[in-house]
């Protein structure tokens, strides 16, 4: 081998070693920071995605869809080997998730389905009908408890945003729980709202689901007392019970109706703690990112991933295989084992 074709091999050696190297990108869309539960799913992913050797581009997109479209489009044209999107409204990256197909790039639809195109790969969520089921049967098991003797209970709904698949899950999930009761004659809804339609919040607004509740309780409530409102997520029980609080509820002699909720944000935990919000449903984001992260490997390793469920997830054009989590009610009872012992929160957080 003369000097010069040694050269030559160890130059394209040198460039292959390098290319070998270079870690794959993974881009990440998330909806927004308002939410800690968000955030904690983005640093999860980040940290779990660089521990197995990946770079990653992390945005948040504060709720505004063009913003979302806008930052997924420069993730597909900077390159990035693949996407893990939570999206805002789930019906509208169709023509930018065209465009990553078309360069190659998978996409993983993360927590929540990306509705009404075919290019979008895998779904790891959690078992999203669950939990309302748990939503619900933990607002009975309070109505229960705190109003043993009064029949019918009267109950609010409040449903999560239109634009969200996870939130007809969510209410359906509560509704299976709920409506046999309501046939029964158990419980009531004096406002006489139901739906999704009618009870959904859009953007999932902690102050519009306050203003709502103002009007409820203004319309409905003068003469009598609300007993319990299923809230399908932390964010708006904290509306919700800043209405009920506005109106003398939980003071003198106006007991706190059951209140429920979503993610075990620290604000709402400190207020289960405190006998204000009845109960939230924790959803590990560190277990939902293991499980992203391992989609995204053996996607690029060429294997298939691990999904639990092949029918549920309908997008309009396909049902996208999907991993499904189960979720797990938070009380005053076990808030503790759940939330501190498995390391997800320290004790001094939600002091
Ligand atoms: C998520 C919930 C969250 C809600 C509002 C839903 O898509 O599944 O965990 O409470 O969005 O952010």
């Amino acid at each position: 081998m003369t000097f010069k074709t040694a050269a030559v091999a160890l130059a394209i050696g040198t460039s292959w070693l390098a290319f070998g190297a270079a870690a794959q990108t993974v881009g990440i869309s998330m909806p927004t920071q308002s939410s800690a539960r968000w955030i904690d799913d983005g640093n999860n992913m980040v940290r779990q995605f660089q521990e197995a050797g990946y770079e990653t581009t992390l945005q948040y997109a504060e709720d505004d869809i063009p913003n979302q479209l806008a930052q997924v489009e420069n993730m597909i044209s900077q390159g990035v080997d693949v996407l893990v999107i939570a999206a805002i409204d789930g019906t509208t990256l169709s023509n930018a998730l065209a465009n990553a197909a078309a360069s190659d790039i998978p996409v993983i639809a993360y927590d929540r389905l990306i509705r009404d195109t075919p290019d979008v790969d895998y779904y790891a969520t959690f078992d999203n009908f669950s939990v309302g089921v748990a939503q619900a049967t933990s607002l009975v098991a309070g109505l229960e408890e705190r109003f043993p003797d009064v029949q019918p209970w009267n109950v609010e709904l409040f449903g999560g945003s239109p634009d969200d698949n996870n939130a007809y899950f969510f209410y359906d999930g509560a509704m299976s729980i709920l409506q046999p009761l309501i046939d029964e004659g158990r419980i009531a809804i004096p406002s006489g709202q139901m739906g999704m339609d009618t009870v959904g919040t859009l953007r999932w607004d902690g102050s519009a689901a306050q203003a709502r509740m103002d009007n409820l309780l203004s319309a409905n409530y003068t003469q009598a007392t609300v007993h319990g409102v299923l809230s399908p997520y932390d964010g708006l029980s904290i509306g919700i019970l800043s209405s009920l609080k506005g109106v003398g509820y939980g003071s003198g002699d106006q007991t706190m109706p059951i209140v429920t909720g979503q993610d075990a944000e620290v604000q709402s935990v400190k207020s289960i703690r405190a006998g204000e919000q009845y109960s939230t449903v924790f959803k590990d984001t560190r277990e939902l990112a293991r499980v992203t992260v391992g989609m995204v490997d053996a996607m690029l390793k060429g294997t298939e991933p691990e999904v639990n469920d092949t029918e549920t997830y309908d997008n309009g054009v396909k049902v996208v295989p999907s991993f499904l989590l189960e979720p797990v009610g938070v009380d005053e009872s076990n808030w503790e084992q759940v939330l501190i012992d498995s390391g997800y929160y320290t004790a001094e957080q939600l002091q």
